[in-house]
Order: C-alpha cells, then structure tokens, then sequence
C-alpha cells in the first residue's frame, strides 16, 4: 500500500510515521507513507498556499491550485483509489472504514488548515471527506496521521502477531477483554484466577464473557452497529 499526504505543514507528520508499528511497516516494505509539502506546488515568489475568503470574513482558505498540481503529478504516477480530505464535516471514522480502506493500494490524504480548502476542491478533486470526531483540530495533519495509524496497522505483516488486530476492540462489534501481565498479585491486586490456570479452553471462555459484558456495559450502541 501507499499513502501520500499533501499538506502545508510537512513537519507536523514526520514523528508519527518515524516510530514503532508504523516505521517498521515501512522498513518491512508493507506500506509507503509520502509527504508532500504544498509549498512545493505554489505558483507565487513567496511560495504561499492560502488566502483571504472572497466576501471577507476572518481566516485564510487554501488555495485550489497548488492543491490540483500536486494531485494532478500524484496521479500522472500511479491510479489512487481515493483522495481523502480530512473534514470536521466529513464520514465519521471508524472502524469499519479502516478495515475497508486497508484493502486499497493507493490513497491520498489531503491535509486542510486555516478555515479549510477553497471548496471546488471538495467539489471536483476529493472523492471523499473524513471526519475524526465531532470536534475542531487545527489542521489535518493529526488527523491524517490518526487514520493512516488505523489503517496501516491492518496491513497483513505490519503487526507481529497477525491475529491481535482481529481481537481488537470494534472488530465484531465488540469492546476488547481487559489484559493483565505481571506480576500476579501488586498490592493485593490479583490477577483474575483463570488466567493463571493455563486451561486454554477456559481462558478463551472468560475473555469472550467479559468481552461481551463490557460492550453490553459500554458500548450497548455497538452490538446494534
Ligand atoms: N472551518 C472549518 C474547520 C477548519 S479546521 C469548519 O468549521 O468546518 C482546519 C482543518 O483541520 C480542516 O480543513 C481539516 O482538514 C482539519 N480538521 C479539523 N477538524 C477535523 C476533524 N474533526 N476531522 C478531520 N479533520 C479535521
């Protein structure tokens, strides 16, 4: 897979993608991750991207044209499956559309900032808008980061263990079981029996029940999903 994100603020995603899970999935070869600085792409000597809103008002709106350079290069290389743009008024994320967009090659993120994008890009050069949360971030940067952190570690490979990302909580509609490691007793605190027992059967038997008995707790909202 490969993920290009076109921001204004190239910076603020190189320590998401430099640790962990997701630089390994890149050393690995499992994913590309692409920064693309737009300021790369503007036709001006001061090399803006933004400028005032036609009929006045506070705030600076990204401007359509390096926007469509830089995409329009992006797809003179490769066929993408999407370009996202991170919207407070997008799809909501989730789960589900993780899942779905970690079986695509090609995706492209678009990072707003300011008070958004001037909206013929919406209107002709995005195929679809996402929301984080109901919530207003500054930019799209952590946003991009977030769903590309979601949708990477879905890769097969990208994970040690293949199945943890199946047993984790949204998969089925269900909230994952709590985890404990050592050691067994701190403070008094103990470390549900069970577990202990080695009995695999029994330890299957208890993570489904307490995994069902927190969605019903926490997340009624989910089963009906
Ligand atoms: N004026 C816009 C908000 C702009 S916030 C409005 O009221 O809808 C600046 C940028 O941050 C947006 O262009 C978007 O790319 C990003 N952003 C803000 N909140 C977000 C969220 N909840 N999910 C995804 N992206 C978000």
């Amino acid at each position: 897979m490969r993920i290009d994100i076109i921001t204004c603020l190239p910076r603020l995603l190189e320590s998401p993608f430099s640790d962990s899970i997701l630089k390994r999935a890149q050393l690995k070869g499992l994913v590309t991750v692409a920064i693309h600085d737009l300021r790369e792409y503007s036709q001006n000597k001061h090399r803006t991207t933004d400028d005032y809103a036609f009929g006045g008002g506070a705030g600076m709106v990204m401007m359509i044209e390096p926007i469509d350079l830089c995409i329009s290069k992006l797809k003179s290389e490769r066929n993408y499956d999407e370009v996202m743009y991170m919207s407070p008024d997008g799809e909501l994320f989730s789960q589900s559309l993780s899942n779905q967009l970690s079986l695509k090659q090609n995706l492209i993120i678009l990072c707003g900032h300011y008070k958004g994008v001037d909206e013929r890009v919406r209107e002709h050069l995005v195929t679809r808008e996402i929301s984080i949360g109901n919530y207003v971030l500054s930019g799209g940067e952590l946003a991009a980061a977030v769903v590309s952190d979601s949708i990477i570690r879905l890769i097969p490979g990208v994970l040690s263990d293949e199945t943890s990302a199946l047993t984790d909580s949204f998969q089925d509609g269900m909230i994952a079981p709590p985890v404990y490691t050592r050691p067994a007793e701190y403070k008094g605190w103990k470390v549900p029996e069970v577990l202990l027992s080695g009995h695999e059967a029994k330890i299957e038997q208890w993570r489904e029940e307490k995994a069902l008995e927190r969605t019903k707790e926490r997340r009624p909202d989910l089963a009906k999903e």
